[in-house]
């Protein structure tokens, strides 16, 4: 069915339409709509708009992600599904690879997502063939790319479940991540955590990353700059202003 453009819930329903599609081309897990679901619920009370707390940790991902030494973006299932041409612009925009870790993996479903990326224009996607694995996991999200993930410094991991976040950081990287439950163990335990839809934030993400980026070519900022500004931004007083923004509409 063509959704028309006018329908109020035209982008959510437009996301649906590409976890199905994903979920019917093998990319994306059963449980992976469930996740979803659980997305949209906490999207409904923010009001499916971009807010400007989201904004502002929009801003501090994009300072790490340029002060990065090695960054890499961690993609699952449904992160594949709905913005496989969005993860191939940030890639080249930063210059770095896309590898592909799923929970529910199976070599099938790996190479199927490493392929999607492919064709969307990913140029390196890794996690077809891991050599390495993440301390302190006990399941198939453990395995990664010596050349990806284990060497990174900074991770950009959407939709992403506590345990790994947590691994992350033991393992002494950054992470940012999209979550749009402000309480999940994931948001509350990343350096940077964007509160909103996956949807909207990869665009945002590619705008700043460009304007930023055309600023430090033009000397308008510098590397200084980013790393105050980084320093700067609190995650747990941007979680809590979120949080305040949802009760508020409420009462
Ligand atoms: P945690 O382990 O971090 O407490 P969880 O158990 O809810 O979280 P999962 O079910 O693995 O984790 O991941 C789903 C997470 O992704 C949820 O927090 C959900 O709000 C979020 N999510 C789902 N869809 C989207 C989306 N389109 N954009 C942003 N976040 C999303």
């Amino acid at each position: 069915m063509t959704i028309p453009r006018s329908h109020p819930r035209y982008v959510s329903l437009t996301a649906r339409d590409k976890l199905v599609e994903g979920w019917k081309n093998g990319l994306v897990a059963t449980q992976g709509l469930i996740a979803h679901g659980r997305g949209e619920a906490f999207d409904y009370l923010l009001g499916e708009v971009t807010t400007p707390e989201a904004e502002m940790a929009t801003n501090a991902a994009v300072c790490m992600l340029l002060l990065a030494e090695k960054p890499v973006i961690s993609v699952n299932g449904n992160v594949g599904a709905m913005a496989a041409p969005e993860i191939a612009t940030l890639c080249g925009l930063l210059d770095c690879p896309a590898e592909i870790n799923i929970f529910h993996r199976t070599d099938d479903r790996v190479n199927r997502l490493v392929e999607h990326l492919e064709k969307n224009g990913c140029r390196k996607v890794l996690g077809s063939d891991p050599d390495a694995r993440l301390e302190g996991l006990d399941h198939a999200r453990a395995l990664c790319s010596m050349d990806g993930i284990f060497t990174s410094d900074v991770v950009l991991v959407p939709l992403e479940d506590g345990d790994r976040c947590k691994a992350l950081k033991a393992a002494g990287k950054s992470v940012i991540t999209i979550d749009l439950n402000p309480m999940s163990r994931t948001a509350v335990t990343a350096d940077v955590t964007i509160v909103d839809n996956l949807i909207r934030s990869m665009p945002n993400l590619i705008r700043v990353i460009k304007g930023y980026q055309k600023r430090l070519l033009l000397g308008g900022i510098t590397p200084e700059k980013l790393k105050a500004e980084l320093s700067s931004y609190s995650n747990d007083n941007n979680l809590k202003d979120t949080l305040k923004k949802i009760t508020e509409k409420f009462s």
